[in-house]
C-alpha cells in the first residue's frame, strides 16, 4: 500500500507543467472570439477551415506527448531564478514561451508562409497567450513552476500540486466555458487600454509579480510539507485567476486584430 502511495505521490509531483486545463483554454479563446473584429473573425475562420479559436485552443497541449513534438514542451513556460526579475531574462536553449510567442506571432500574418504553416502558428499562439497568463508558467526552476510543490486540496481531500491548482482548480466548476467567458467578458472595464497593449515580456512580468499571491500560504509558509490549502486560498485567488483569463482573452483578440487587419 505504502509503495503504491509513494508511486502515486511521485507521479503527481513530477508531472510536467500542462498549463491551464482544457476548460480554461476554451474560456480564454471564447473571450477572444467576443472581441475580434468581423474581418479578423472571417480570416481566422478561413485559416482554421471553419474551426473557431476555442476549438483549437488546447491543441498545443494535446501534441506534447508525441515524440515529433517533444521539443515543443519547453515553449509553454519560462523559468526565472528566484530573486531575479524579468529584466534578467535570457532566452533558453531550445526556446521558451517568450521566444515562441514572438516566433509564432509574426508567422500568422506573413503571406510568404504557407497556409498550413500560418494555421499551425495561429494554433500555437492562441494557446501560448493563455499559458503565459497562468502565473506559474513564469515559474521558478527550483519547484518547476509549482509542479514540485505538493498540496492537499482540502475541498476534494486529494493530493495535487500548486501548479495544478492554478491550472484549473481555482475556477468555478459550476459554470460552463460558455457561461464563464460571458461572465468575465462582461467585467471588461474601461481601464483595459492601460493593459491591452503591453508586450509579451510585460505579461510575463505580471505573472511573476502575482507570485506574491500564489505563494502566500499564511501561517503555513514555513510549515512542513505538504501544504493544506482550501476555501480561504480559493476565495482569495479565484478573482486573480479570472482576471488573468480576461486579460489573456482580450489581449489575444487585440493582437489577432492587429495581425489580420
Ligand atoms: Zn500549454
Amino acid at each position: 500500500m505504502f509503495r503504491i502511495l509513494v508511486v502515486i505521490y511521485i507521479s503527481l509531483i513530477s508531472m510536467p507543467s500542462s498549463a491551464w486545463w482544457g476548460k480554461e483554454h476554451e474560456i480564454i479563446a471564447k473571450v477572444a472570439e467576443k472581441n475580434l473584429t468581423q474581418q479578423t473573425a472571417k480570416k481566422i475562420n478561413s485559416l482554421l477551415e471553419g474551426d473557431r479559436l476555442s476549438d483549437i485552443a488546447n491543441w498545443a497541449d494535446t501534441i506534447k506527448s508525441q515524440s515529433k513534438w517533444s521539443h515543443s514542451k519547453r515553449w509553454h513556460y519560462v523559468n526565472i531564478e528566484k530573486g531575479e526579475s524579468i529584466e534578467d531574462y535570457e532566452v533558453s536553449v531550445g526556446g521558451d514561451i517568450l521566444w515562441a510567442l514572438d516566433y509564432f506571432y509574426w508567422q500568422i500574418s506573413d503571406s510568404s508562409k504557407s497556409v498550413s504553416q500560418r494555421r499551425e502558428a495561429l494554433m500555437f499562439f492562441v494557446h501560448l497567450v493563455a499559458d503565459i497568463h497562468q502565473p506559474l508558467h513564469v515559474g521558478f526552476s527550483g519547484d518547476a513552476g509549482g509542479n514540485k510543490k505538493p498540496v492537499i486540496w482540502e475541498s476534494q481531500n486529494r493530493l495535487v500540486n500548486l501548479h495544478k491548482i492554478w491550472d484549473g482548480l481555482l475556477t468555478s466548476p459550476n459554470l460552463t466555458s460558455h457561461q464563464y467567458a460571458k461572465k468575465i467578458n462582461n467585467s471588461l472595464t474601461k481601464d483595459k487600454h492601460l493593459w491591452l497593449k503591453l508586450s509579451f515580456k510585460d505579461w510575463a512580468d505580471e505573472s511573476l509579480k502575482l507570485h506574491q499571491f500564489v505563494y502566500d500560504f499564511k501561517q503555513q509558509n514555513n510549515a512542513k510539507k505538504p501544504l493544506y490549502l482550501g476555501a480561504e486560498y480559493k476565495n482569495k485567488n479565484r478573482p486573480v485567476a479570472e482576471k488573468r483569463m480576461l486579460q489573456a482573452g482580450a489581449r489575444l483578440a487585440y493582437f489577432l486584430n492587429l495581425a489580420f487587419e
